[in-house]
């Protein structure tokens, strides 16, 4: 904070930047905020990390969208370009909201009229308010009357394997009741970069006697910590977590109770993991078996285990097989439904949970209800008075290779990025590129907007108020801390106005009008309303479970239909593509601790740009002598997609015959390279595994 500035007030809001929610205190001077400081929140108690901490500047980013945009007759829509920032400006008009609105509304109304509205679809995004997730699937449903909704939960989907087990999406217990478990049970998760408030429980948990068991290909600085690392190689998940319940089944470690009364398909699991002995699991993942049969013993001994799993687990071809395994150890060990004892998926944006809840799926109305259900439709249209699609929706990728085969129309874009964020880049362009009308709703010219024929100025979420819910399933408040830059708008307010236009008659004439509306199509929100949201500040659903159990629910039956758990059948699949004489690297993308996402906005903020300029491509020491690279040296990293240039560093941490990219630089798209393989359940793509070669940058 510059020395000559007197902080004048401060404010309230949420850590936009991931799902542990930190509750931050905002400094502002001259309705600008200054400086940030953690505030007393459900799920930090004061706690920031590096991007909470120093992350809040871009708000005041020269480069935020102030007025809405339209695009310039003669401005091309390349997809051999890759704008970003100043850049995409050049490409548009100023325009008032009215001439904007119109234009927005009127291509897609055209869309719907000449290609009907299976052409037309919407991308959300987690990191918008859950109020604007609301409208936008509200909007997509009733008024474009399309299923294909989806948003960038997708692309780490966690979800659908746990919903298949116990029948609902929600985390079991909060991550801090870590504090509470003898043991825990990390698995494709690097807490201390993505999650790092968390982290810091979970280390102050290791200190009080929580042992800690991590399974991840890469040997991270947080696996300083555990009692056993298991540094499997990359996509062997299935293999040695299978292993793990085997030795659970062999030496009668299972919880027989709990096996007897709560839980369906034991015996096919028992059948299944007597393929995977220790011993062979050790040869195939690269274990010792000594660790694999510790790491059993230690969980199932457990008297509370909690198990954590992250985007390492999920980014694969064969992710739900990663997660369906490691679910079926804590089942069939009883370690669920207790203090200190539960599954806790960690989601990556701030609001993935509140905008799953709130139905921004293109298979899931409101409430996690089936869209394909004639009975849960009828409620809907019964509350939204008209009609709506019943066929499940297409997803994230699938929009995009609908769009590139020119069998979509129109997209509307609200706060996703999917230039950046999408696998295999090339292809994502020209499917940008070949809508007849895309509408890009944003608080920056990202380089989805470089594609839009209409950008819309939004509000960032200390801009506003509303509502999001955290990792630990908190409904938190967000208010206005400082005021939005020039005529940009909340989200859910340009979403109705852009429903108006097209036929809609709502009655949102304030944010806690859609939040009301929001418990309605709910259920696990009953029992709030906006007057007592705004009044406590944080709510943990449901309101209506035993506090005696700080928020570890499921004690004695599960949501799912029979209230028990069922396993899931799976299978050891290999990844969409393997290694080969042409491309001998496995290529594994993730992030940095300084940065979000795609980097749109913490790219912006001074100091975590400071501290994390430039993409780097991580080589394993072995690979790094082969190669005779100098540190830092210019590579080039080339995939069947694409190539970037950038420069290597040694990483001793990596397998051999490993590299990793991070995918916030816009300078080197770590997405250029991606694969488009995805999960055959969770139609998340295979981000942590494509074959890769690297080579010298000739082109220096
Ligand atoms: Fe908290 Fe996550 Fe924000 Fe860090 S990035 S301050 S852990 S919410």
């Amino acid at each position: 904070m510059p020395a000559e500035l007197t902080i004048e007030r401060t404010a309230e809001t949420i850590c936009p930047f991931c799902s542990v929610g930190c509750r931050v205190e905002l400094g502002i001077a001259g309705n600008r905020a200054v400086i940030a400081r953690g505030a007393d929140g459900p799920a930090n108690r004061g706690r920031l990390c590096v991007k909470g901490r120093f992350g809040f500047d871009y708000l005041a980013h020269p480069e935020r969208l102030t007025v809405p945009l339209i695009r310039r007759e003669d401005a091309p829509k390349n997809p051999e370009l890759h704008l970003t920032g100043a850049d995409v400006l050049t490409l548009f008009r100023e325009a008032t909201w009215d001439e904007a609105l119109d234009r927005a509304a009127a291509g897609f109304l055209k869309v719907k009229e000449k290609h009907g509205s299976a052409r037309l679809a919407v991308l959300g995004s987690a990191k918008s308010a859950s109020e604007d997730a609301y409208v936008l699937q509200k909007l997509a449903r009733t008024v474009l009357k399309t299923s294909h909704i989806d948003h960038c939960t997708r692309l780490c989907a966690s979800i659908p394997p746990l919903t298949e087990a116990i029948g609902t999406w929600t985390v079991t217990l909060p991550f801090s009741h870590i504090l509470e478990a003898d043991v825990a049970l990390v698995v494709g998760s690097n807490p201390e970069v993505n999650h790092p408030v968390a982290a810091s429980f979970m280390k102050n948990a290791v200190r009080r006697g929580t042992k800690l068991i991590l399974i991840d290909p890469y040997r991270q600085p947080f696996a300083r910590h555990a009692a056993y690392h298991l540094q499997l190689r990359p996509a062997t998940d299935v293999a040695l977590l299978s292993a793990m319940t085997h030795v659970v089944i062999a030496e009668d470690l299972i919880d027989h109770a709990f096996v007897s009364q709560r839980l369906e398909g034991f015996d096919d699991l028992k059948a299944r993991v007597s393929a995977y002995p220790p011993e062979v699991a050790a040869r195939v993942c690269g274990v010792p078996e000594e660790s694999i049969v510790g790491a059993a013993r230690l969980f199932a001994k457990a008297p509370n285990a909690m198990c954590f799993w992250g985007m390492g687990a999920s980014q694969h071809a064969h992710g739900s097989d990663n997660m369906r395994a490691l679910i079926a150890l804590a089942l069939v060990t009883g370690q669920v439904g207790r203090r200190g004892a539960g599954m806790h998926p960690w989601r990556g944006q701030n609001n993935v949970q509140g905008s799953c809840d709130v139905g921004l799926l293109p298979m899931c109305l409101p409430g996690n209800r089936n869209i394909s259900d004639a009975g849960e439709r009828a409620f809907f249209e019964r509350l939204w008075q008209t009609d709506i699609p019943g066929e499940r929706g297409l997803t994230v990728v699938e929009i995009l290779e609908a769009a590139a085969a020119g069998e979509m129309k129109g997209l509307y874009v609200s706060g996703g990025n999917p230039a950046m964020a999408a696998p295999d880049l090339a292809m994502t362009r020209r499917a940008l590129a070949s809508l007849e009308h895309l509408v890009v709703q944003d608080i920056f010219p990202t380089e989805t907007a470089a594609f839009a024929d209409v950008v819309l100025p939004a509000a960032a979420l200390a801009e506003r108020s509303g509502t999001v819910t955290n990792t630990d399933r908190f409904v938190q408040l967000v208010e206005t801390a400082v005021p939005p830059p020039g005529a940009a708008r909340p989200d859910w307010e340009i979403t109705c106005e852009i429903a108006t236009r097209m036929g809609a008659r709502w009655n949102f004439d304030h944010v806690g009008a859609v939040f009301d509306e929001m418990v309605r199509a709910v259920p696990a929100l009953a029992g709030m309303d906006w007057a007592t949201i705004t009044r406590e500040r944080q709510l943990q659903y449901p309101l209506s479970a035993d506090p005696s159990n700080g928020g570890s629910l499921f004690a004695t039956v599960f949501p799912a239909i029979g209230g028990k758990a069922r396993i899931a059948a799976l299978t050891n699949g290999s990844p969409g593509e393997l290694p080969d004489e042409q491309y001998p690297l496995i290529l594994v993308t993730g992030r940095v601790r300084e940065h979000w996402h795609t980097g749109s906005m913490t790219r912006r903020a001074k100091t975590l740009d400071a501290l994390s300029p430039e993409s780097l491509v991580h080589v394993s020491a072995a690979d790094f002598a082969r190669l005779d690279l100098n540190d830092r040296e210019r590579v080039e990293v080339l995939t069947r997609r694409g190539s970037v240039r950038l420069p290597a560093v040694c990483d001793e941490r990596l397998q051999s015959g490993v590299i990793w990219m991070a995918m916030s630089f816009f300078e080197a798209p770590a997405n250029d390279l991606t694969t488009r393989h995805l999960d055959t359940l969770t139609r998340a793509p295979e981000y942590k595994f494509c074959a890769a070669r690297l080579i010298r940058d000739e082109s220096k």
